[in-house]
Order: C-alpha cells, then structure tokens, then sequence
C-alpha cells in the first residue's frame, strides 16, 4: 500500500495556547485549542490527515506518563501501512527532551516531527501554521527519516537540538552540528543527512515500548551546575534521598569546584552513576585521561538525563 497518511499529534503548548488580548505574545495560556481545530485552520494544507489529541499541557509541565503515551501513539502509528510520517505539535519548553526521548526509544525509520510556536494561536500573527505546514511538508520528503524538529524553516536533529533564545520566533539552534536542512516555500533544501536509521529498530522500538509501559517508577536522576563558589550540599542532599544518578552541567570542558568534586567522588563510591557534562550551550565534553566520571558523549545535561534514565530502566537507546 502507499504510504501518504500523516498523522498530527497534540501534546499542548504555546502554539495551542490563547490571550485574552491578541497583541501579547507572552501574556497567554499554553494547551487551549484542540489539534483538530489548530490543524483544522492551517491554510493550504491538504492530503490525507488524521489529528489525535495525546495530552494538552504547557510542555514545562512535561511528565514521564505523557512521555510514555506519546512513544506509544508514535510507535502504533509508524506501524500503520499506510502512515507516511507524524507530526508532533509540542511547547518549545522541553520540545528538545521529548525528541531526543523518542528518538533514543524509537530510532524510527519513517519522519517523526516535532513542531511548535513562540506565539500563541490567538496572535495577531501566530507562527504555529506556517510551521504545521512546513512539518508536513517535511513528514511528506521522500526519504525523510528519524525524528526532527522543525521550527521557523529550520530542520533539527534530535539529537542535536536545543531552544536557545526565550522570545525570537526562531529559537532553536543546532550548534556545531547545523541544521539538517531548511525549508522555503514548501521546498525542503538538504544541508546533511537525516538522523540514520543504522539498524533495523523495529523490534527494538517494540521491546523498549514494552519496558516503559511495565517502569512504575522512573529512577532519580537530577542535574547539577558547577558554579563560582558551588558546595557539594545538594548532591549530598540528593544522595541522602536515593538519587540514582547525577549528570554535572560542569563549566567549561566539564570542570567542576573541588567541593562540588568531593561530594560527587563520594556519591559515586556509594553506587550512585555521574555523568559529566557541560553548562555551555556548544562544543560538548572532550574526555581526559584523569576523569574522575564518564562524559556525555557531546549531549546537553538534559539530554545525558535522559540517556542515563533510559539505560537504567533497561531500554537499548
Ligand atoms: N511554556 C510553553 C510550552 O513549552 C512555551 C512554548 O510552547 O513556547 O508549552
């Protein structure tokens, strides 16, 4: 059978979000308008559709349960003949965490796009249509594989994605790595290769699914910043209430205060897993032959977050 359904999948956010006054832009609450009814007023958009509403919350607010059917409504989804590719319809808040999530579950072969809005649906000139048409158009690419984000023209690895400025309508960048591509009038324009699929995932796509939907309780992993002056008392804190593992947003290459140090060397004696990771938002990690903890592998913190919870539960991301 042909694949030409794509379907749109509605998770909240600001670009379903209203104003009681259409000239602000900040002034709004996310997750009001359906995906049927934001879908519903794009023009131009036409093709076979199927829109289903998943969850409708303001994406700060993201959860490991929303998380869990949202991988599950994309895995059944992608399995369907005749489904080419989804669109997600997602707050720019943790969109980044929720693409890489589904891409380290899924590793899907077919597109799976994340799309969002710094607008809401209500303003005087919202973001949020042009960029459910561009997201369709690039679920629609021939060839087009993996989950992406794309945001104001521009196409985003999951991998290397990540929201960069609080207000421009353009706020994600792809630091060192670049963009995939972008798009311009309808037309995509390939800068690199799609996120690839190196191995058949299928079954491994089904296996995770099935671990996440049987996990009561993900493990505790929380994030650290090194800092001018920082102690080692939240890890200590942390540690006290079972935390399983820690990623350090490290200054620089990962270099963290001698106190700060100290807690974690002795956290990590205790079994709990450290990651070392960076606060600068390009260039990840370089190991060096004296690490004390394992780098993240060029991911932000969030994201190593998410990695070390999904190998701790078991998942093959
Ligand atoms: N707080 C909103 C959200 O992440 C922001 C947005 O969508 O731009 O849902």
């Amino acid at each position: 059978m042909h694949h030409t359904k794509i379907v749109i999948l509605g998770t909240g956010g600001t670009i379903a979000g209203t104003a009681s006054n259409a000239s602000s832009d900040i002034d709004y609450t996310a997750a009001q308008v359906g995906v049927s009814q934001l879908v519903g007023g794009v023009k131009g958009l036409d093709g076979d559709i199927e829109t289903e509403q998943v969850a409708q919350i303001d994406s700060k607010d993201m959860s490991f349960e929303v998380w869990t059917a949202l991988a599950n409504r994309v895995h059944h989804h992608l399995a369907q003949n005749d489904v080419q590719g989804v669109v997600i319809t997602h707050g720019t808040d943790t969109l980044e965490e929720t693409a890489y999530f589904l891409q380290s579950v899924l590793n899907p072969a077919k597109p799976v796009v994340l799309t969002c809005a710094m607008r809401p649906a209500s303003a005087l000139a919202p973001d949020g249509p042009q960029n459910i048409l561009d997201a369709v158009s690039v679920a629609r690419h021939e060839g087009a594989q993996g989950v992406v984000v794309v945001c104001a023209g521009d196409i985003h690895s999951a991998q290397d994605v990540q929201k960069i400025h609080t207000c421009q309508l353009n706020a994600f960048g792809s630091g060192d790595a670049g963009l995939i591509g972008f798009i311009q009038e309808n037309s995509l324009k390939l800068l690199r290769n799609w996120p690839l699929d190196q191995q058949i995932r299928v079954q491994v796509a089904t296996e995770n699914i099935a671990i996440l939907n049987q996990v009561k309780c993900w493990p505790g992993v929380e994030i650290v910043m090194n800092y001018a002056g920082a102690s080692g008392a939240l890890v200590d804190a942390l540690v006290a209430q079972g935390v399983q593992g820690l990623i350090v947003a490290g200054t620089g290459n990962g270099t963290v205060h001698q106190s700060l140090l100290d807690s974690l060397l002795k956290a990590q004696a205790q079994g709990v897993h450290i990651i070392r990771s960076t606060r600068c938002i390009q260039g990840g990690v370089l190991a060096r032959t004296d690490d004390s903890f394992p780098s993240s592998n060029g991911l932000s913190p969030v994201k190593a977050r998410i990695h070390l919870m999904l190998s701790l539960m078991g998942l093959r991301a």
